[in-house]
Parts: C-alpha cells; structure tokens; sequence
C-alpha cells in the first residue's frame, strides 16, 4: 500500500487486533506492526498456552477421584508432548489472527514500528517511515524483574511455558495471578513449589474468604508458601539456583520464577519525539476515549496500565474504533469486570469483595455457602468449594459475587450478565435452580450468613 494511511496501530496483540480490524470494516485504511507474533501475550505466552497447561496440570487429581467411582487408571505423562502440541495449537493461533487481519484488507507489517512524531512511524527493519492520520499505541506490557543480585538466573512466565525439561522444583515469587496459577499447575504436573510473598495472604485485593479457601487448598496440595519473604540475592549452584530471602533463608531450587507483576512495554518506542511523558507507573496517559496527550495518538491494553486483563483490552480497542471511526462516543465502564484466576480450585469473581464493600455501604447482607463438591464425595477429597454474594440489605442489588471451586470461571461469566444488568438479590431467588449444580447456591440462598448494620458486624 502507499499513501496516507488512517490508522497504524502498533502492536499485534488483543487490544491492537481488535482495534485495526474494527477500523477497517469502518472503511479506514489500517497497518499494523508487529515485532514478534501476531496474537500478543495472551495468545502467545499468556492466557492461551497457559490455560492449555492448566488444562494439563488437572488430569493427575482427576485420575485420583475416577478411582472412588471404580477406574484403575495408570498414566503417564510426557512434557515434551505437551510442549508440542501447545507450540502447534498458538502457531494455529497465530496464523488465524494474521489472515483474519488481512482477510479485513488490515495491512500486515512484521517489523519494529517506532513513533517519529504525531502523524508518523518508522520501520525500523524497512528503514522508512510511514506517514499517518492517527496512531494507536496498542504495545502491552511484559513481565518486571525486581532488582536484585542474580537475577537475570530467575525466569518469568514468558519462559516457563517453554521450558526445556520440566524442573523437580521451582520457587516462584510473588501472590499475584501469575504467582498463584503457575503455582497450581506445577503442583499438578507433580513439580516441588514454593512460593515467597512479601506479604501475608496471596491475591491481594481478592475477597478475603476466597484467598484463606485457596492458601488452604494450595497447601492441601503440597505448596511450600514464604510469607512476608522476598528474593534478595539468586546464584546459580549444582542443583539450579540457590535463593537468599530477606528473612536469612536460603534455598536451592531447579528453577526460580518471578511473577512480580508487568510493566507497560514502552521502551524506545520513540514517545518523547510525539511529546508523550509517561505517568509515575510508567504507563501512557490516556483519556476516556484513549487518547494521549497527543492528539494523534491513542493508546490502549496493558501500555496504559489501567486493568491488565485481556477483554479489557479489547474492549477498549473496540471502544476507541466506536468513537473515531463510527461517531459514537464510547466510555468503557471499569467498575463490573468479572475475572477469573485458573487456580485448581479455580476462582471467579466479580463486583465488590466484602472488604471493599463495608468501607463503600454501611448495610450490607453476606451470604457464604461452603461444601464439598458432589464429583468428591465417593472419594476422600476435602477440597470445599465456596460461593459468596454481597449484596444490599433486604434483596437489594447484588454487589460481588465470589465463587471458589471447579468451573468458577465459566460460572462468574454468566453471574456477570444479571450483575450488568444490575440485578438484586430478589432477582437471583426469581431464578429457578438447577439440580443438582453447584452454581443452584447461587439462587438459593435464603437468610443471610451474618450481615453488616450501620458497619457493624452482626452474626
Ligand atoms: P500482579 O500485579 O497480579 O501481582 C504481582 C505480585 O508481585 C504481587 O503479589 C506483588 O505484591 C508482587 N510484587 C510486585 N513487585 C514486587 C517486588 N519488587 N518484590 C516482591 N514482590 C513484588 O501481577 P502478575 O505478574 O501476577 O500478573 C500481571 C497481570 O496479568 C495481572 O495484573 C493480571 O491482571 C494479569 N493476569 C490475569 C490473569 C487472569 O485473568 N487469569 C492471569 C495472569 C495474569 P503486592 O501484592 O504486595 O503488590
């Protein structure tokens, strides 16, 4: 293509995808430039090959519950298969975001694309610049090292998917979503893991009952977990790298992961010569509707650091098209983003921890069912599933909804459609149950498990 394009996004991953397609059906003439592959963490080292592992590190529990219903099962299981078939199911991935982009007349650009001012970005690898009515920054962010001594032994999650050999044990630091998921698959696939968090009670800003449920859980499972320790020195030694903790500790470990959070993924992508300064996060500035301080410029997804969450990206993507491209004013609204974390047992959440809704509401009503999942019961797994609702006093809305057990991402999606919607408590018991579910909970609960009068608890 030549001339004067419409948009050039930068940055082949969800938020930038969804963006560049949409603008095109708009009519707009669209680029996009990519330096790696097409897809972007989530599909590439993020949500996608992680779930897959997900998937994999549950079969082993599985095996053990089929016995109590009369299975003998013996199996197997080979990394290098898994590795395998993940490497050939994102390269499938990959490829369909590619020609799904051109198949909407989307310019595909593989190469280094940096900004030269307002209206124009260079190819660093084609050595030319291209010149353009707008520019969307859509370049996600990657994982943050803490800056200790040795750490470069340490791995992210970009590199634990890929891991040549599976290691006996790992230590992973941090209690973040990262921390916790890659936790629990390694658990699963039979690997020793530890786990330092600087504080005390994993997935911080989660509803508290759901982070007591799942440290327990996790330690049922075999989980080694540093409290209030952080890494401050890692050397490599005979047997992987040996950790020094901030509590004297030290420890040697096949293998050290930092899951210490994602920093926007700003560096030399030329900013400054567009007069965009970054904010005390190190992430791009933007308005309601994505713009940056540049008026050219839009921004969207983890670059802007606001929710690093994969369909918040799209969404915003989405939302920028709707208000450039179609004349349509859209404002993303942040406050009911339901979200999952694929823990085995997995959580959905979505509105309002108990927490955070006794510092916003004075009256509030708690409702917490606690059980053992019917698959456990011809076995002796332990393991409870746990659902919670928030909500306003006497049937009134519905404020959070928490669920801890299998399924629960799957669960919390549809839960997310009536809290939209702004359903109350009176609207769930409207709904029929279905029986037997664990989700009939969900539209059954009767009194309240205690309540809050005036801030004060009250059972
Ligand atoms: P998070 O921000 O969730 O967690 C980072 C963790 O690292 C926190 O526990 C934090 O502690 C700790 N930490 C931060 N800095 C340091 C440091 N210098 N030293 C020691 N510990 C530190 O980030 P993740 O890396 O887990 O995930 C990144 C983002 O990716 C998340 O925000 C999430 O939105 C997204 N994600 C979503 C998933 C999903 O939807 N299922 C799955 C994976 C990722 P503290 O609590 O004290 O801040």
């Amino acid at each position: 293509m030549s001339g004067i394009y419409d948009l050039i996004v930068i940055g082949g991953g969800s938020g930038g995808v969804r963006a560049a397609r949409m603008a095109a059906t708009y009519g707009a003439k669209v680029a996009i430039i990519e330096e790696y592959r097409y897809g972007g963490t989530c599909v590439i080292r993020g949500c996608v090959p992680k779930k897959l592992f997900v998937y994999a590190s549950r079969f082993p529990e599985l095996f053990e519950t089929a016995t109590s219903f009369g299975y003998d099962i013996k199996a197997s299981f080979d990394w290098q298969t898994l590795l395998a078939n993940k490497d050939k199911e994102i390269t499938r991935l990959e490829g369909l975001y590619k020609s799904n982009l051109q198949r909407f007349n989307v310019e595909t650009i593989e190469d280094r694309g940096i900004i030269e001012g307002p209206n124009s970005v260079r190819l660093v690898n084609g050595d030319k610049v291209l010149e353009t009515k707008r520019i969307l920054i859509a370049t996600g962010g990657e994982p943050f090292k803490p800056n200790v001594e040795g750490a470069e032994l340490g791995i992210t999650s970009n590199e634990a998917l890929d891991f040549k050999t599976l290691p006996k044990s790992i230590l992973i630091e941090g209690g973040g979503y990262i921390a916790v998921e890659f936790a629990s698959i390694f658990l699963g696939l039979g690997v020793k893991v530890s786990l330092a968090y600087r504080r005390d009670l994993v997935l911080r800003s989660f509803d508290e009952d759901i982070r007591k449920d799942l440290e327990k859980d996790l330690r049922a499972r075999g989980l080694n977990l540093h409290y209030q320790a952080t890494i401050t020195e890692l050397k490599k030694s005979s047997g992987g790298v040996t950790a020094s903790f901030s509590n004297g500790e030290t420890a040697e470990f096949g293998a050290v992961m930092f899951a210490t959070g994602r920093t926007p993924n700003v560096k030399g992508l030329g900013l400054g010569k567009a007069g965009i300064s970054l904010n005390s996060s190190g992430a791009i500035d933007v308005d309601d509707y994505a713009q940056t301080m540049c008026p050219s410029i839009y921004a969207v997804g983890d670059v802007t650091g606001r929710v690093q969450l994969t369909p918040v990206a799209i969404r915003e993507g989405a939302a920028f098209v709707e208000t450039i491209y179609n004349n349509n004013p859209t404002k993303i609204d942040y406050s009911l983003i339901p979200t999952a974390v694929f823990t085995d047992p997995e959580i959905g959440t979505i509105g309002l921890s108990e927490e955070e809704a006794v510092k916003t509401y004075k009256n509030i009503d708690i409702y917490i069912a606690r059980f053992r999942p019917m698959m456990n019961t011809l076995g002796d797994k332990q393991e409870k599933m746990l659902f919670k609702l928030i909500t306003r006093k006497n049937g009134g809305r519905v404020l959070g909804c928490h669920i801890l057990g299998h399924g629960a991402g799957e669960m919390i999606q549809l839960v997310a459609i009536p809290m939209a919607m702004g359903a109350s408590k009176l609207d769930f018991d409207k709904a029929i149950a279905v029986h037997p579910t664990a989700a009939e909970e969900l539209v059954t609960f009767k009194a309240p498990s205690y309540t809050y009068e005036n801030s004060e608890k009250k059972e």
